[in-house]
């Protein structure tokens, strides 16, 4: 060892003593923060195809946004309790990813938002621009006499949709949400039913130019959610204070402006587990991802074990809730009406409304339901030759709701043919 590098222990050189200090593995450092950029970008064009599958129905029919999205587990459950009703588009995977990201936050803080969520990647995507349009110079950081209480937002965000959620059992949220926007950008619906969701995906992804996680640090209700759960986490960042150089690369580091460089423990609910602060520490062992306790009996994790442990967990609750049919990945079709035993003639048949999708036809609809076109063509006006098209494109075309009109058609008609 060079008498520039000394390790670091309690007596170790300290900013006052001229530098000198055991390096980081800088190479190692700047590939594991490689790796989880690339690992979101994966998870953002992964989930967009998802999406884009869902609109335009093939090769497989697979299930939409509602299905994938944790904060529409907090809203139905939510109604669940409250009023003892499901929120009817959500889907139980909806709830497995909301438990999913709860077991995450115990142990990682909000790791769901820092390396799996496609909105955070998204801003993520922009914020770089912004690095590369500012170049060495420091990019600005809102006042504090505004950022400060513009965090308290995500939480008024979180108690109004879930409130509202309560009173209504619809999910309220989706006109607003700006992934929902992004997922129907291939849509007829995109203008008509999520131009608010649009324009807030506009203004997060344009201020996250300038302001790093602009949605994530100041409107997005799940990751309120989620900083509340990530105090009890059993991992955080912790700064040794004895051989820190207070050089503040950590701070500049930070997504969402934690002043890391001022705590021991970083307790702060806005963490994203992203370790980017981590990361840019070059002072070996003073900024680590450990649990509490003194360095002799915390268990520590690099941010590389960090990532491994997340994603190892997100893929074995996913895989496991899939094997036991649980988390649907497909949307159940209608099952197709069967003629009454003896009479050849066609049964009603027992349809769950809840299962009729936008992105069905209205073919598809008629043949489980043998509900006939000109009853479709009465109540909404749609035409005997627009059977072939998708129901969500008809709802913008005669304007009805397929959650409450349509749903409630089709359910008074085969209760009327029963009769
Ligand atoms: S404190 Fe560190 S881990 Fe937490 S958000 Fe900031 S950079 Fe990421
Ligand atoms: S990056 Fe932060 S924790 Fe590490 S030496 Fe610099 S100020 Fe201290």
């Amino acid at each position: 060892m060079s008498d520039e590098r000394v390790t670091p222990t309690a007596e170790a050189p300290t900013k006052a003593q001229g530098g000198r200090y055991e390096k980081t593995d800088h190479a190692a450092q700047k590939r594991s923060r490689l790796v989880r950029f690339a690992i979101l970008i994966a998870g953002l064009l992964g989930i967009t195809a998802i999406g884009y599958i869902h609109q335009i129905g093939v090769p497989f029919k697979v299930v939409g946004v509602d299905a994938l999205c944790p904060f529409g587990g907090i809203e139905t459950i939510w109604s669940l309790i409250s009023g003892g009703t499901f929120v009817k588009q959500i889907a139980a995977s909806s709830v497995i990813l909301l438990a999913v990201t709860i077991v995450l936050a115990l142990l990682f803080r909000r790791s769901f938002c820092g390396y799996v969520c496609p909105l955070g990647a998204f801003q993520e995507l922009f914020g770089k621009l912004g690095k590369a349009l500012w170049g060495k110079r420091r990019r600005p950081e809102l006042p504090a006499a505004l950022d400060k209480p513009a965090r308290w937002l995500k939480y008024v965000v979180l108690v109004v949709f879930t409130v509202w959620t309560w009173t209504t059992a619809t999910l309220v949220i989706r006109p607003y949400d700006p992934w929902v926007a992004w997922m129907h950008l291939t849509s007829a619906e995109v203008f008509a039913e999520f131009s608010i969701g649009l324009g807030v995906l506009v203004v997060s992804l344009s201020a996250s130019i300038v302001y790093e996680r602009f949605f994530c640090k100041y409107l997005c209700p799940m990751g309120g959610f989620l900083g509340v759960i990530s105090r009890f986490s059993l991992f955080k960042v912790h700064r040794e204070a004895a051989t820190c150089i207070d050089c503040k690369l950590c701070d500049r580091a930070c997504p969402v402006n934690i002043k890391v460089s001022q705590v021991e423990t970083v307790q702060s609910p806005e963490c994203i587990n992203c370790n980017e602060c981590v990361n840019a520490c070059p002072v070996k062992d003073t900024l680590v991802v450990a649990t509490n306790g003194s360095a002799a009996t915390r268990k520590v994790l690099t941010p590389d074990k960090v990532l491994l442990a997340v994603l190892a967990i997100v893929a074995v609750l996913l895989a496991a809730t899939t094997a036991v049919g649980s988390f649907a990945w497909t949307t159940p079709g209608l099952a197709a009406a069967t003629p009454a035993a003896g009479t050849g003639a066609p049964a009603v048949p027992k349809v769950n409304v809840d299962d009729i999708k936008g992105s069905m036809t209205l073919a598809e609809v008629i043949a489980a339901t043998t509900i006939p076109a000109s009853d479709f063509e009465a109540r909404f006006g749609i035409q005997a030759t627009e059977t072939g098209e998708k129901i969500k494109d008809l709802a913008a075309k005669y304007g009805f709701d397929i959650h409450t009109d349509f749903r409630t058609f089709v359910e008074e008609r085969l209760d009327a043919m029963r009769q």
